[in-house]
């Protein structure tokens, strides 16, 4: 499937016949990795989203980079706060992969027309885990904002961060008195289209939001040598202190991203989804 084609599923998510009659022809015409992953949720769309699930909701393993629960939806059909990131959007490689495309999917559709079953999969999370969530995708809607929101409070045992750029939504549910949890924290990520106006400075002050993660133009040399990605990687040291110099003539409290959130900081924790770090600017190179 190519990109025009992933396309036309995004500008038909509020309509799932038009999502079945797409799905219908990826099955007829396309390799077979792509037609059996699209008859997976064709199925499951058609048994009214009922069990068994077509893919994993929460992605339980995580990877190296990220080994925390996850959840995504569909990159694009979610993101009403994309501005220039549509331009360097990472989650739209992931669309190479038809696993990874129709999970975005999926939950787009079960947010949309039965988020019961979403529900029912958060609940099911192990106890004291982490989760991230939308690793693809944002929140789409105030109400499905308050339904994450709603379901952290419920699960107090969770620690549950995300980054999102729906600013305007958060501020929006903040002005009716929502009640937020106090174990979710988001991170204002860069590429909206309400960066550098008011909405990013009022967003920045709402008390579920952690601080800003920016993307910086490093040399050339901590990327071809993929210092951005762990702390074991050669010139990592360097492209850190590079991050930091950065954020500190920006006149920004700066903490450079050491790439994988498993040893990001000791003991197991993480910059981003952590309450020291409120108030600091985290910045990764532009890769
Ligand atoms: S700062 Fe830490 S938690 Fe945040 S993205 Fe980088 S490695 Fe992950």
């Amino acid at each position: 499937m190519n990109r025009n084609q992933a396309l036309e599923f995004v500008e038909s998510i509020d309509d799932l016949n038009k999502i079945k009659t797409l799905l219908k022809k990826v099955i007829l015409t396309d390799s077979q990795g792509w037609q059996t992953n699209a008859q997976k949720l064709l199925s499951f769309i058609d048994k009214d989203f009922n069990a068994p699930i077509a893919f994993t909701i929460f992605a339980a393993k995580g990877n190296k980079k990220l080994p925390f629960y996850a959840f995504s939806s569909l990159a694009l059909a979610d993101c009403p706060g994309a501005g220039s990131c549509k331009s360097f959007c990472y989650s739209l490689k992931a669309w190479r992969y038809p696993a990874a495309f129709f999970r975005q999917l999926q939950n787009s559709l079960l947010l949309r027309n039965k988020p019961q079953v979403i529900k029912n999969a958060f609940y099911a999370i192990p106890q004291n885990k982490t989760l991230r969530l939308f690793v693809d995708g944002d929140f789409n809607s105030v109400e499905t904002l308050r339904f994450f929101m709603d379901l952290c409070k419920a699960r107090k045992d969770l620690n549950v961060y995300g980054y999102s750029k729906s600013w305007k939504l958060f501020l929006e549910l903040n002005a009716t008195g929502y009640d937020w949890p106090s174990n979710y924290l988001t991170n204002a990520s860069s590429g909206s289209k309400h960066a550098k106006t008011g909405l990013e400075t009022a967003f920045l002050k709402l008390p579920i939001v952690r601080g800003a993660f920016d993307a910086v133009k490093v040399d050339k040399r901590f990327i071809a040598s993929k210092a951005y990605q762990d702390k074991t990687r050669p010139l990592s040291k360097d492209y850190r202190a590079s991050v930091a110099k950065i954020l500190k003539q920006d006149g920004k409290r700066g903490f450079a991203c050491p790439g994988n959130c498993g040893n990001c900081l000791p003991k197991g924790r993480h910059a981003c989804g952590s309450k020291d770090f409120k108030g600091i600017t985290v910045a990764i190179g532009i890769h």
